[in-house]
């Protein structure tokens, strides 16, 4: 057999961890390259995630496990492609490192956090609240170590993080590092991000503060979000009486994504029961065009989420969204397409449901889209494969099925060399 020079795998989500995981198991070197300071991608960001509405380790930590127990495997944390030159087979790959600050001797502990002075908005959490700039990005995170956003510390900071480590764990002279690899194939899975809600004008840009996006909510709900898992106003902290989802949010619209996001609904539907389960007087509306809950989605959410008398669904494209200034509730506009009649209502609380967006992606080798914005893959180099949804949106099921088959593409890419 010729030289075994392993598989390339662009982000450390669900997708990503599986076709790593997938091709190291079978006795080929898989390199992870992650730009974030932890693994799992989104559904680390998830409060539970359907079918089975589990929290995320309960898939994420057999992966982890998995991860841990292969020495096939190697993981890059806070890393980016800068290049990929050669062909199917022969890619040379140029990686970039950037410091942590903080080395494998961390334990955890939390000493260096407690002795920071400064603080950071927690991207983890969409700004909702903030971290120190010594911080861990969340408490399930794996690798388990800290990490210092230089950008954060203060001037004045005299480096108590570094005194305060007693396991000489800080290190604050970190440089950033270039890794050069030899793969065999690569597979691009990358995912996705929340639509730009500064883009959707009429729906507030954004800027009200009662209007939150989906994933938004997914932090809201969850026990280590900014709230620890109680869904409040972000204005006032204000219990839920009445709260309303607008689907589409920039999705199956030709001025934003022209496609659907496929997850929305289920997210929305997923959403209310998290609702009615915080708030059982609360009422939920679901403005929409229509709604799509994919195969056995149908069964287990929409027609257990139908039945309750407290969630409405109003077909119809929402038309703007206003604050009241004086209580900060939030003023939706819409025509209700069934009733025949123009809606102005008021709630305590808006969720868009933004869509996934897979443009823009930055990984050393040239990308094409499609018409629609999402990733070609028949134009991509041979050898090089995209799984999941910047393909096309999906839920983790598809995008783990989708990674397993590019896993045995680059196995037989690999072997066949
Ligand atoms: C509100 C909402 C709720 C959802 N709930 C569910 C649910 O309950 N159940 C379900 O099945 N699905 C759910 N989904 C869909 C789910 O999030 C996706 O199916 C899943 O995230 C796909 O995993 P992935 O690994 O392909 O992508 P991602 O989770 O996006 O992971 C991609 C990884 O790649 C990294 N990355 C990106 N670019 C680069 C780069 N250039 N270099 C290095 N790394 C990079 C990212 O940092 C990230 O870690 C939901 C989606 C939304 C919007």
């Amino acid at each position: 057999m010729a030289e075994n020079k392993g598989v390339l795998v662009i982000g450390g989500g669900m997708s990503g961890l599986t076709a790593a995981i997938e091709t190291a198991e079978a006795g080929i070197n898989a390199y992870i390259v992650e730009k974030n300071p932890y693994l799992g991608g989104r559904v680390a960001q998830i409060n539970k995630y359907f079918w089975k509405l589990c929290p995320p380790n309960c898939g994420l930590e057999i992966q982890f496990k998995r991860i841990k127990n292969n020495p096939l495997m190697t993981v890059y944390t806070l890393a980016e492609v800068q290049e990929i030159k050669g062909e199917g087979g022969n890619f040379d790959v140029t990686i970039k490192v950037n410091p942590r600050f903080v080395n494998d001797k961390c334990v955890g502990c939390d000493a260096c956090a407690q002795a920071c002075p400064s603080y950071r908005s927690n991207d983890f959490n969409f700004g909702m609240d903030k971290t120190k700039a010594a911080y861990l990005p969340f408490g399930q995170a794996f690798p388990f170590q800290y990490i210092i956003d230089s950008h954060a510390c203060s001037k004045d900071c005299m480096k108590p993080c570094f005194e305060a480590c007693k396991y000489n764990a800080i290190d604050l002279d970190m440089k950033p590092q270039t890794i050069n690899l030899k793969v065999g194939a690569v597979v691009l899975a990358t995912g996705w991000n929340p639509y730009d809600v500064s883009k959707l004008d009429i729906l507030g840009s954004g800027k009200i503060k009662n209007v939150i996006t989906n994933m938004m909510m997914e932090r809201l709900a969850s026990v280590d979000g900014p709230t620890q898992g109680k869904i409040v106003r972000p204005s006032d902290g204000k219990e839920i009486k009445n709260i309303a989802f607008v689907q589409c949010a920039g999705s199956r619209d030709e001025n934003h994504l022209p496609y659907c996001s496929y997850i929305c609904c289920l997210a929305s539907l997923k959403h209310a029961m998290y609702v009615r389960e915080q708030y059982p007087e609360a009422k939920v509306q679901i403005f929409y065009i229509d709604i799509r809950t994919p195969g056995l989605y149908e069964q287990r959410f929409y027609w257990k989420i139908k039945d309750d008398p407290n969630v409405i669904f109003t077909k119809g494209k929402v038309a703007g969204i206003a604050e009241d200034a004086a209580t900060k509730d939030v003023i939706v506009d819409v025509e209700d397409v069934y009733g025949g009649s123009k809606i102005k209502a008021k709630f305590d609380m808006v969720v868009l449901a933004t869509g996934m967006d897979a443009s823009g992606l930055k990984v050393g080798t040239a990308i094409s889209y499609t018409p629609d914005g999402l990733v070609d893959d028949a134009a991509l180099k041979k050898g090089i494969y995209v799984v999941g949804t910047p393909k096309s949106p999906a839920d983790v099921a598809r995008s783990v099925q989708d990674a397993t088959g590019a896993a045995l593409k680059c196995i037989q890419s690999v072997n066949r060399r």
